[in-house]
């Protein structure tokens, strides 16, 4: 299958490791620019260096992102980008664009700084999470991205020496943090997620009962709602936070029309779907089966090449309806 032999090509440059504008990524977005280009493609790139492969008055966009995280493995971003070619490739009738966003594990910076929006915009992407293989199904449906917020929270105690310093007698900012690692496990709950990440230790030495410690707090829920109870249950203060966003509208339509019965699930890693549909681009987004348990940015992350395959045909029809009803429509 061609589409597996370009991941492959993809994944040989850098092994694994295409941050955002690097001379990797740089690499990757060339050999995209070949692939387009053979699919009947007019490639060209924005500012913000986002690659764009279209065809006639293209307002209905699909594609993911080539960069990884440092240790990435062969899917995640790539797969969404191979696979709108395969499509743009089967579709030489029909008006669309394929893009490859740049560094989107380092902002997503390029999507935000689009100079111009699609009409429509699907992007498919490796699910990175355990469900469509515990639910034994190869490919789900994103009805949206979970809100996240981000913070940090700072514990008070007293730097005494290990020794010589009775356990009543200590004020230990290290066991308080540990209270409040575990409270904000309880606090999660009903698809929710809160994660204790980082911890500070200062002084940070095996013999000092523990002076101060940050915790760092990621907490992620399907409704804003959800995300402002959480925050509140567990009572910190963040300095970063993006609400949930919707996917909608005639993408979603589509998605659900080619796939009936298929899983619908929310997912909880940020995307370029996200940031389209947040600016208001009606958005879909498809998942493709995580094997291993749905490990991802490692080089173990996997999906199968049947589960692959079904995607891009379930890519293919979609599109298609969906520059038809743009084509249609003006
Ligand atoms: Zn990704």
């Amino acid at each position: 299958m061609r589409l597996l032999a370009r991941l492959e090509e993809l994944y040989a440059i850098g092994g694994g490791a295409r941050l955002g504008y690097s001379a990797e990524e740089d690499a990757a977005h060339e050999l995209a620019d070949r692939w387009m280009r053979e699919a009947g493609l007019e490639v060209g790139r924005d500012e913000a260096g986002n690659l764009f492969g279209h065809r006639g008055d293209a307002r209905v966009w699909s594609g993911s992102h080539l960069d990884t995280v440092p240790n990435g493995g062969r899917f995640d971003g790539a797969l969404g980008v191979v696979a709108a070619i395969e499509a743009a490739d089967r579709l030489r009738e029909s008006a669309l664009a394929v893009v490859a966003f740049r560094a989107e594990e380092s902002g997503p910076l390029g999507s935000r700084r689009l100079a111009e929006l699609p009409g429509a915009f699907l992007e498919v992407h490796i699910e990175q999470g355990p469900v469509l293989e515990r639910l034994g199904e190869p490919l789900g449906i994103v009805t949206g991205v979970a809100g996240q917020a981000r913070g940090a929270i700072t514990f008070e105690g007293r730097a005494a020496h290990a020794g010589t310093t009775p356990m009543q007698e200590r004020s230990d900012a290290l066991v308080e943090a540990a209270r409040f690692v575990l409270h904000a496990r309880d606090c999660a709950r009903d698809n929710a997620v809160a994660t204790v990440g980082a911890l500070e230790v200062e002084p940070g030495v095996a013999n000092v009962v523990p002076e101060r410690v940050t915790a760092s707090v990621d907490v992620r829920a399907p409704t804003a709602e959800a995300l402002e109870t959480l925050i509140q249950a567990i009572g910190f203060e963040p300095s970063w936070r993006q609400d949930p966003v919707a996917m909608s509208g005639p993408p979603l339509d589509a998605l659900r029309a080619v796939l009936p019965g298929a899983p619908e699930l929310v997912s909880g890693a940020g995307h370029d779907a996200m940031v389209l549909a947040a600016a208001g681009v009606p958005t879909a987004m498809l998942f493709v089966r995580s094997l291993n348990g749905g490990i991802s940015h490692s080089p173990d992350e996997l999906s199968s090449a049947e589960d692959i395959a079904l995607a891009v045909d379930a890519l293919t029809e979609t599109l298609g309806r969906l520059s038809a009803a743009h084509t249609s429509g003006v």
